[in-house]
């Protein structure tokens, strides 16, 4: 059985972030200051909370 792809892979208290170098992503609920994968660039794809 496949694994579906999930269009919302982050819990609601985390963010998801993209690398500008590699395309990794990655979630997070504090703010990743480089990519693990390559330590490019983060993008907050999230937009932040009104709280
Ligand atoms: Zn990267």
């Amino acid at each position: 059985m496949p694994t579906p792809s999930d269009p919302a892979p982050c819990d609601l208290d985390e963010q998801l972030y993209e690398c500008l170098e590699c395309g990794e992503r990655l979630c997070s609920a504090s703010s990743p200051p480089a990519c693990p994968v390559c330590d490019g660039v983060l993008q907050n794809l999230s937009r932040p909370r009104p709280e």
